[in-house]
């Protein structure tokens, strides 16, 4: 059920991002990881990354391949560097596209989104909610796969809500057409981190100067937080606030 990480601290490469932390890195749960719950055995369809130049809006680099597989890790994401990271390594749900597209960070202006997890009886759950979006969203939605469907829903509603409201209101919408469904979101705009823990695995770690959250822990530094079910959180260096998910605003 793929894999998330959002890094916010000082500066350190986008490989390091990716690599470091030994067995627990987000590299090693490509092929490893050690609480999928049930979702699948390895993320080994496609990775990808977003970091943020200082002011600017981020830059993504993605790959359909097994990260594993990509000398760019090694290469030339060692040679860029910032203080706020997203990325991601995808175990395909079954029947969806197998594409470049397809896996995230979906990014757009400042905001970088991914997905850990599965839209229940997709794609016939959702054509309700779809109803909703301008037929032009639709027809450009990045990939034809539950996450980037969730991923146009919640960009529509960043421009109207503050983050933590725009994912509550999203997941409370997907959560009432499809009850069962598996929806871990990670969002950032590269100075905060917007994350929920619905029916999948969620960690978050914060002290003074670093905050990164992440579907299992990716380090063996003291003090991973097991974020609960149905929880959402915000973080950022010396900042966590976590909520329930079902907690009016
Ligand atoms: N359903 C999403 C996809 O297919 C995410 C998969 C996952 O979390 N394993 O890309």
């Amino acid at each position: 059920m793929c894999r998330h990480l959002g890094y916010l601290g000082p500066p350190r490469t986008v490989a390091d991002v990716l690599t470091s932390g030994g067995e627990r890195s987000l590299m090693t749960q490509s092929w490893a990881p050690r609480d999928m719950r049930g979702g699948g055995t390895v993320n080994a369809d496609g990775f990808g990354a977003a970091w943020w130049p200082v002011g600017r809006e981020p830059v993504v680099y993605r790959n359909p391949a097994p990260i594993w597989s990509d000398p760019a890790v090694d290469g030339v994401l060692g040679e860029v560097s910032s203080t706020a990271v997203v990325a991601a390594v995808r175990s395909a749900t079954v029947g969806m596209p197998l594409t470049r597209e397809a896996c995230a960070p979906f990014t757009d202006g400042m905001w970088a989104l991914t997905h850990n997890g599965r839209i229940d009886g997709w794609p016939d759950s959702m054509a309700a909610l779809a109803e909703w979006l301008p037929a032009v969203e639709l027809l450009r939605l990045p990939a034809l796969t539950d996450s980037a469907l969730l991923w146009t829903m919640v960009r529509r509603r960043l421009d109207t809500e503050e983050p933590g409201e725009a994912l509550r209101s999203v997941l409370v919408d997907v959560l009432e057409a499809a009850p069962q469904s598996r929806l871990n979101l990670l969002l950032s705009d590269g100075t905060g981190l917007w994350a929920s823990a619905v029916s999948h695995s969620l960690t978050v770690r914060v002290d003074e100067s670093v905050a990164v959250v992440a579907s299992e822990q990716v380090d063996e530094e003291e003090g991973w937080l097991v974020v609960p079910d149905r929880h959402l959180i915000e973080a950022r260096p010396g900042f966590l606030v976590i909520t329930e998910l079902e907690a009016s605003a």
